[in-house]
């Protein structure tokens, strides 16, 4: 199949081919012309589907159209995101896509300055991307109106779910118009995405590509056993391969990336972390350096990670095993996107290997062991009863810190 058999008008067909798109992908060929058709949506898809052009591209023609029969410029079309990342880089895809066309365009999101994003809007957007809350804060304020949206995407629902933003999206919902078009993607599709996703949509054509549970086939899958003592070592062993030209590492917390990022940096190794407690632009320039390929290591938790597109980003690490499979599966699909190759490698910890297990039920096969391992597994996972001891010991140590932290504070003041 080609984009010319899609329906997609000239302007956007050049723009796909400067881009140097070939092929449309399976949800790209099965969405665009159900799009273009008036049709709801609900898609069951994870990045690296294709999934943005999808969605993108016949709003943008459904705009173009209005524009060129002289319709006057309003916000036509509103898309929610979970994160800044996503929408700034669904932003930047439409910039693309819409090159040759009039569509004007802006994305607003939370952790900067309000006045630049409310200047876009005031000279007039025809498709609004946006994160929940500076949406709902504009709104408020009076600089953004819902009333002619026409086309509404609701993009990466579950993790907007899982991220608390239930109640926002509600609240959204009760501001657009009845009668509109509705594109509801989400990379799975539990009871509570399949509730909110009929309050949405009407009468829906329903595409599923990659299923959560099966990884893309371009993606090869390796694991280490090691322990807890020994993980960072044997991190730094990896990236030792010179085959590793960049690498997303991902960290269950936001200390843990940071721990990380110093790590390597003592053994010489850059490396740089983004998660949610850095400054906005500070993740933006690190994210800069990483696609310009300036930096060879960035170090993520996994809701930064969201949304974070590196066209040739072959290595992803999991240097924690995440507790549920399915973040496994959305980390991994970080590499090998759109049918370039990638490699998944896990570092698991005694206290991981049951994550591990889920992880292999889920993607149903196993993750070949790399026995090449300088630093192999031989603590034993603890048993029930010493890890509530250990939860004991480390809920007093905490105490601690806190008590003596308070002792220097009060010492200081009497100072
Ligand atoms: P997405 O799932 O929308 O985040 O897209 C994943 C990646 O695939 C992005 O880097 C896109 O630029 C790229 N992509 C999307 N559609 C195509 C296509 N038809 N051919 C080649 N690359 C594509």
């Amino acid at each position: 199949m080609k984009f010319e058999h899609l329906g997609i008008i000239d302007p956007i067909l050049e723009a796909l081919k400067d881009k140097g798109y070939v092929t449309p992908t399976p949800i790209q060929g099965e969405a665009i012309p159900a799009v273009l058709a008036g049709q709801d949506i609900l898609g069951c898809a994870q990045t690296g589907t294709g999934k943005t052009a999808a969605f993108a591209i016949p709003a943008i023609q459904h705009i173009h159209r209005g524009i060129e029969e002289g319709e006057r410029r309003c916000i036509r079309a509103l898309i929610i995101t979970p994160t800044r990342e996503l929408a700034i880089q669904i932003d930047e895809n439409i910039r693309t896509y819409a090159k040759n066309t009039q569509v004007k365009h802006t994305v607003i999101f939370g952790g900067v300055k309000q006045h630049t994003q409310v200047r876009k809007l005031q000279n007039g957007v025809d498709i609004l991307v946006a994160t929940p809350g500076r949406l709902l804060d504009l709104i408020n304020q009076g600089y953004i109106d819902l009333g002619s949206i026409e086309v509404f995407v609701l993009d990466e629902a579950d993790r907007m779910l899982d991220m608390g933003f239930i109640n926002d999206i509600r609240k959204l919902l009760k501001l657009l118009p009845r009668q509109r078009q509705s594109l509801f993607f989400s990379a799975t599709m539990p009871d509570n995405i399949v509730k909110l996703s009929r309050d949405i949509l009407r009468n829906p054509k329903k595409i599923e590509v990659t299923p959560v549970s099966s990884t893309a086939d371009t993606l090869e899958q390796a694991i280490y056993y090691t322990n807890k003592s020994t993980k960072r070592n044997l991190l730094v062993h990896v990236l030792k391969n010179p085959e590793i030209d960049q690498v997303l590492v991902f960290s269950r917390t936001k200390h843990g990336a940071d721990k990380i990022v110093r790590f390597l940096k003592q053994k010489h190794i850059a490396a740089a972390a983004i998660h949610g407690d850095k400054a906005q632009n500070q993740r933006q320039k690190v994210l800069k350096q990483f696609k310009e390929g300036k930096l060879r290591v960035l170090v993520a938790t996994d809701i930064a990670s969201r949304g974070i597109d590196i066209n040739q980003l072959e290595h992803v690490i999991n240097f924690d095993i995440p507790n549920e499979a399915e973040t496994y599966v959305h980390r991994i699909g970080r590499s090998g996107r759109a049918g370039k190759s990638g490699y998944a490698i896990s570092i698991s910890e005694p206290e991981e290997n049951a994550y591990v297990r889920d992880i292999e039920k889920l993607i149903g096969k196993k993750i070949p062991v790399i026995q090449d391992n300088p630093f192999p597994q031989t603590d034993k996972p603890m048993t029930a009863a010493e890890k509530k001891e250990w939860n004991k010991e480390k809920q007093r140590r905490k105490q601690e810190y806190f008590a003596n932290r308070k002792k220097n504070r009060n010492t200081r003041i009497s100072r």
